[in-house]
């Protein structure tokens, strides 16, 4: 049984105050939850005032980004030992918005998932094709690259403390969600992928997010595959409602 995952990337907003307020209003409202990992992702600069806001509460904190390297001088890049310095668990990798806006390859995501799994961080990266590949019915083939890209060279155990973010890019911050079956169809072929790459009770075990317009609203029916074992969530998750109510959407799984 795969625990749910409900991840909230604040991308490049808020202020220090109101990712304190967030925070805080998050973990205030999520105590008592069982069975569910929620974390939030804050611009890193606000990294520490989020973790004294969310201190003795289930929710976990993570960056948006690396650097592959340990340290030196690479002017403006953050390390993995900086953010297990300051607590964090989780750090997002090859965000559609990193891979399109900024240029991030596969090669390059694939460094910094090494870089977070020798630092015990667990990445959460994200694969996704865009409208046009999707379109042209390339979605499987684009899929397939960006994981034998993004995921080369991990072990079997290293696998295993990797989640995947299925985010179709067509789907980011636009509204246009994915159909729960359209989201389900990938995540199934995700598994097999993981399956063909590994065995069974690899690809069963690691968990899948979904991400792309994930709303209170939206949520609990594509929550409810079978293949889906979270979300990570953009715009919605600037509301302590919203995504608290993705959160509620788990009690349909
Ligand atoms: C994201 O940023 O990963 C995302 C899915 O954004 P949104 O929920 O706003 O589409």
């Amino acid at each position: 049984m795969r625990r749910p995952f409900i991840a909230g990337n604040w991308k490049m907003n808020l202020n220090r105050s109101g990712a304190v307020a967030l925070a805080a209003a998050i973990a205030e409202r999520s105590k008592g939850l069982e069975g569910v990992d929620l974390a939030v992702f804050p611009p890193s600069i606000y990294l520490d005032a989020v973790r004294g806001a969310v201190a003795g509460s289930i929710l976990a904190y993570g960056a948006q980004n690396i650097y592959h390297q340990s340290n030196g001088a690479f002017t403006g890049e953050i390390s993995t030992a900086m953010l297990v310095d300051l607590g964090c668990r989780y750090v997002i990798l090859g965000h559609s918005e990193r891979r399109h806006i900024l240029g991030e390859t596969n090669e390059e995501v694939n460094k910094k998932v090494l870089a977070a799994l020798a630092a015990s961080l667990v990445p959460i990266v994200c694969v996704g094709e865009s409208l046009s590949d999707r379109e042209v019915g390339r979605t499987g083939q684009v899929i397939r690259k960006q994981v034998a890209g993004s995921l080369a060279n991990l072990s079997a155990e290293q696998i295993a403390h990797v989640v995947i973010a299925y985010e179709p890019v067509w789907a980011i911050g636009t509204g246009k969600v994915a159909t729960p079956q359209q989201a389900e169809e990938v995540h199934k072929d995700l598994r097999k992928i993981l399956t063909d790459r590994y065995n069974t009770a690899i690809a069963e075990a690691i968990r899948i997010q979904y991400g792309g317009s994930v709303k209170a609203s939206n949520a609990a029916e594509l929550l409810a595959q079978p293949n889906v074992d979270g979300a990570l969530v953009g715009g919605a998750s600037l509301k302590a409602d919203e995504f608290l109510g993705i959160v509620a959407g788990l009690n349909h799984k």
